[in-house]
């Protein structure tokens, strides 16, 4: 590997990290930091995108690779043992120095650390460990750490960057079992989980041990999470949707990150040549809300799908697709009906569901109190009796659709 400064390697390895989403990246303008400069910029190329933190809160992170290499060769990953890309690392005392130069000067509130593979599973991680610990213990770093973690490794390691990390995660890669063994045939989808399944049971003896004793360590308080990558292999939205609501139950997960396939440089013939559209991620992003803040099954909203092919429709969101598609269940009483209705009606979030609750136990509503709770009236209109509003085109989705659905002109403008 040719020497490099640090500038270069911040160049190099901020730019292999864009292809990882799991840490809620927001505001960057586009995926290709190529154009962006500067180890201050906000925006690409300097490394630092943001993230919610738990509270809601949005976080500036520096958010880096500590090498591109990897002795892996998973077919979507431009870091592939076989990929032709300017290799660099980081040694561990590099990122920490980095990480309190940038945090010291209020470019970031703290850090995402991820990895291509070096030498082995173990060896890597314990480098991505010693960031973490040196940060906490030899700098009493009060910053929020983000630890992307190998499910090879030792359990023993994995479990010491809880001990450091807010938030771990543990990519699963592939919707589904067939493409992880086509794409990733180094990785297993029992190890990925395996891991998944030891660090939700970590994360769960560390908050009880807190609740007990208010003296005992924090152990990875964020939470896990992880990442799938769609429209590399054949899974439809319904199969990523249901994925997504089995990784949620069974290993407790506050986030499961959605990340368009982005066609690669030297890319292998085994994956497509073009990227889904961007509004395919929109959508999932829809669906995963409406199972977690909505009270849809997952059944449900895959029934939002095309029976055909298995996907969400793009030129609306999920939410309105299922509403059009089970026209019976509307319109609903907003004088009346119980919450769970009440979220269901397209235009209406659990905030403006809970403001009429709360109101209505004074006074009637009328359409123009719950126009004022959303963004289009005209979308919710079909959908709901109030006491002054009854929809007379109670027709079938054909009719329905152009009313309700979003203009042309707008998709194209979230598309660009
Ligand atoms: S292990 Fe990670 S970095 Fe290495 S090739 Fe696979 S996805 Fe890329």
């Amino acid at each position: 590997m040719a020497q490099l400064d640090i500038s270069e390697k911040l160049t190099i390895l901020a730019d292999a990290a864009k292809y990882d989403a799991s840490c809620s990246s927001s505001g960057a303008k586009k995926r290709d930091s190529r154009g962006g400069k500067g180890m201050g910029s906000t925006m690409e190329g300097g490394g630092i995108c943001h993230a919610y933190a738990p509270d809601g809160r949005c976080i500036s992170l520096l958010k880096i690779l500590l090498t591109n290499s990897c002795v892996f060769d998973c077919h979507y990953c431009i870091n592939r043992k076989s990929s032709n890309v300017r290799r660099a690392r980081f040694t561990a005392q590099e990122v920490v120095a980095l990480t309190l130069d940038f945090y010291g000067r209020n470019y970031i509130e703290g850090l995402f650390l991820s990895s291509g593979i070096i030498r082995s599973p173990d060896y890597t991680m314990e480098q991505i460990v010693e960031v973490a610990r040196s940060l906490r213990e030899d700098h009493d770093f009060r910053g929020y750490i983000h630890l992307k973690t190998i499910p090879d490794a030792d359990p023993e390691l994995v479990r010491k960057a809880g001990c450091h990390a807010d938030r771990v995660s543990i990519n699963v890669e592939l919707p589904t079992t067939s493409g992880l063994k086509r794409l990733a045939p180094e990785k297993s989808e029992t190890r990925i989980e395996g891991a998944m399944g030891s660090m939700r049971h970590a994360i769960e003896d560390g908050a009880d041990a807190r609740k007990r004793y208010r003296s005992a360590p924090l152990f990875a308080p964020s939470g896990q999470s992880t990442q799938m990558i769609v429209g590399a292999d054949a899974a439809t939205d319904r199969d990523i949707v249901a994925r997504a609501a089995s990784l949620y139950g069974r290993f407790d997960l506050k986030r499961v990150y959605y990340s368009a396939f982005s066609p690669i440089p030297d890319a292998s013939a085994v994956l497509p040549l073009k990227r889904p559209p961007l509004m395919r991620e929109h959508r999932l992003y829809q669906s995963d809300w409406m199972i977690r803040f909505y009270g849809y099954q997952p059944e449900e909203v895959g029934a939002a799908a095309d029976p055909a092919t298995g996907m969400l429709p793009l030129d609306m969101d999920p939410k309105l697709a299922w509403a059009l598609k089970f026209r019976d269940h509307f319109p609903v009483d907003v004088n009346r009906a119980p919450r769970e209705m009440l979220l269901r009606i397209p235009g209406l979030g659990p905030k403006a569901v809970a403001s009429i609750l709360d109101a209505r136990r004074c006074r009637r509503l009328r359409l123009e109190d719950i126009g004022r709770l959303t963004v289009s009236v005209k979308k919710l209109r079909p959908f709901v009796i109030a006491e002054d509003w009854r929809p007379t085109i109670l027709a079938d989705r054909a009719e329905l659709r152009p009313l309700v659905a979003p203009r042309r002109e707008q998709l194209e403008l979230f598309a660009a």
